[in-house]
């Protein structure tokens, strides 16, 4: 490979095959970076040593492919160049053959901030740069380490189909209509969440798969509509065995990846102190900065803003913000959803500067006392909201202040998650994670008369403010499975047309069975560094879900909507592809 010439090669005689990476004539010898999936090495093309290949070099272009063949020579101490594992030899060409051309790009693959259309649409060039090549080179490694560590654990790889049913993990589904069954579509699976119970209950006990998801969502930087997750499913499980196999799996992911060694087991935080203290349920760990109560104090506060919230927390920033500051804090804060900002600044010298703080009593601001030069940020109002703006405000200024520490690598479990939530459009409880997910046995007796208190057997794995995987216990038997049903106004009907067979199923010697699934794409992005899912995927859909590369999604011939009995809309379609 061109990237593995090394110095204990010289004097050999070696053929390399490659990219021209670089070409640069230098008074009649001829350089060239020839570089493939290992790196680079220099070759040098003397008129004088190699007349035939000279000529053949001349028209030579960034991107051709050569095959070359000479000898490895030590470089002259002046051109060594330490930045390359070859850059001490380069190979004195003797024979060099065009293997393939390449008209001028349409970018150049050392160019930063290239439009990504462009890219995605050239994506055979984009791959070929070395951030990607490496990207894409250690998803590989996570998916054969993740598979080596589950197969040691005796789980069985086994795949689900991808014409399914819905699944209900939140998103829209990507329908597909059926030939055969005319009027008739199959669901894209949001996740393989049934047929992985129904595998256990099956009778394999330990189930996973590197398994594609499709959701049909509205796309961010780390979002994308097709997701692979190692999905896992076990029967007879507790707790503490699946997050002592996926600790496992993390660490030698992180280890064989990026040589960085994991300390487990992880930290855990309930659901309810990572919000009450982060204001979050994914916390990003590396810094400190926490939340904390006041609402207690302030319960009579002669501030009404204060006395009339359900919560009212603070944090405390060791530094005095000027007004100008305080003022961009709050547009901060409104942007999150608060009504205001409200703040007490205790000086350096002594003085306490706030708007609000002649409505305080000495109780109240002794209770939220900080150092001198400190100032304390409050939220005060509903708790989900006081979360929310103080959660990202959190991670605000964390990153305002520096207080991140880049290297670090901080896991945490997040356990207990409410069962329910109210889904304010339409008027009922909806499932926090999914329906399938069992309360804790404490909280079974609440699914009627207080599922807002339910508590959930759910887990999720955090690592730097980023959720990479999440699970739970599932209900295993039939009665509770259908009562979770009623909960969320699943009607009889409908229990039986969307789910009958898991129903059947669960009366039929279901095993207690749980799992868990991780995000392949997201781990990958979190240990390759990127910011954009779409650098760790080889083919991905830009921001508006289109390809730009084969154009997809694109129309169809009237003969095949004829087939499966569809006709579009007036207006829809016939514009010749997405992408235009
Ligand atoms: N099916 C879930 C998901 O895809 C994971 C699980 O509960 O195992 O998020």
């Amino acid at each position: 490979m061109c990237g593995e010439v090394a110095p204990d090669r010289v004097g050999q005689r070696v053929a390399l095959a490659g990219w021209v990476d670089t070409r640069r004539d230098h008074g009649g010898v001829v350089f060239v970076d020839l570089r493939d999936r290992a790196g680079k090495c220099q070759i040098v093309v003397n008129p004088e040593r190699a007349p035939q290949a000279f000529a053949a070099v001349h028209g030579v272009r960034n991107e051709f492919v050569l095959r070359v063949e000479g000898e490895v020579v030590r470089r002259a101490p002046e051109a060594v160049n330490p930045s390359l594992p070859t850059g001490e030899v380069e190979l004195q060409v003797d024979s060099l053959e065009v293997l393939s051309r390449c008209p001028p790009l349409p970018f150049q693959l050392d160019e930063e901030g290239v439009d990504e259309t462009l890219r995605l649409r050239h994506r055979w060039l984009d791959l070929r740069r070395p951030r990607l090549q490496r990207n894409i080179g250690l998803r590989a490694r996570m998916v054969s380490t993740i598979r080596r560590v589950m197969d040691a654990a005796g789980f069985l790889e086994i795949e689900t189909p991808i014409l399914a049913k819905p699944t209900p993990e939140g998103a829209r589904d990507f329908l597909v209509p059926s030939r055969l069954q005319r009027g008739s579509f199959f669901a894209l699976p949001q996740s393989p969440q049934i047929y992985k119970q129904l595998l256990v209950i099956s009778g394999f006990d330990r189930y996973y798969q590197i398994a594609r998801c499709f959701r049909d969502e509205d796309l961010r930087a780390d979002r994308v509509q097709e997701i692979t997750q190692l999905d896992v499913e076990m029967a007879f499980p507790d707790r503490e065995t699946i997050f002592a196999l996926m600790e496992e799996m993390a660490a030698a992911v992180w280890g064989e990846c990026i040589d960085v060694s994991l300390e487990t087991p992880f930290p855990r935080l309930t659901w309810h102190d990572a919000d009450r203290l982060y204001g979050s349920d994914k916390p990003d760990l590396r810094f400190g900065l926490e939340l904390a109560d006041a609402t207690a104090v302030t319960r009579d506060s002669g501030f009404g803003v204060f006395a009339g919230a359900e919560d009212v927390r603070y944090l405390t920033v060791p530094r005095e913000y000027s007004r100008g500051e305080l003022a961009q804090l709050e547009t901060f804060a409104k942007e999150w959803g608060a009504p205001g900002l409200a703040y007490l600044i205790f000086g350096a010298d002594g003085e306490i500067r706030s708007p609000v703080a002649k409505f305080l009593s000495e109780a109240e601001i002794e209770a939220v006392r900080a150092a001198p030069g400190s100032t304390v940020l409050f939220g005060a109002g509903p708790r989900e909201l006081v979360s929310r703006v103080l959660g990202q405000l959190r991670l605000q200024l964390g990153q305002e202040l520096g207080l991140i520490d880049e290297t670090a690598w901080r896991f945490v479990w997040i356990t207990d998650f409410p069962l329910l939530e109210w889904a304010e459009d339409e008027q009922r409880w909806a499932a926090r994670h999914h329906p399938f997910t069992s309360p804790v046995p404490g909280s079974e007796g609440l699914l009627e008369s207080d599922p807002g208190a339910a508590i959930a057997q759910a887990y999720d794995l955090v690592c730097n403010g980023v959720e990479i995987g999440g699970g739970s216990i599932r209900i295993h038997r039939q009665e509770l499975q259908q009562r979770m049903f009623d909960v969320l106004r699943i009607s009889a009907e409908e229990q039986r047309s969307r789910f009958g067979f898991l129903l059947d199923a669960l009366a039929m010697g279901a095993p207690p069975h749980g799992g868990i699934a991780f995000g392949i794409d997201r781990m990958t992005m979190l240990v390759a560094g990127e910011r954009n899912l779409r650098d760790v995927i080889a083919f991905p859909k830009n921001q508006a879900g289109v390809d730009p590369m084969t154009g997809a999604p694109s129309d169809v011939e009237p003969g095949q909507l004829a087939e499966l009995g569809i006709r579009l809309a007036p207006g829809v379609g016939g514009t010749g592809g997405a992408s235009g």
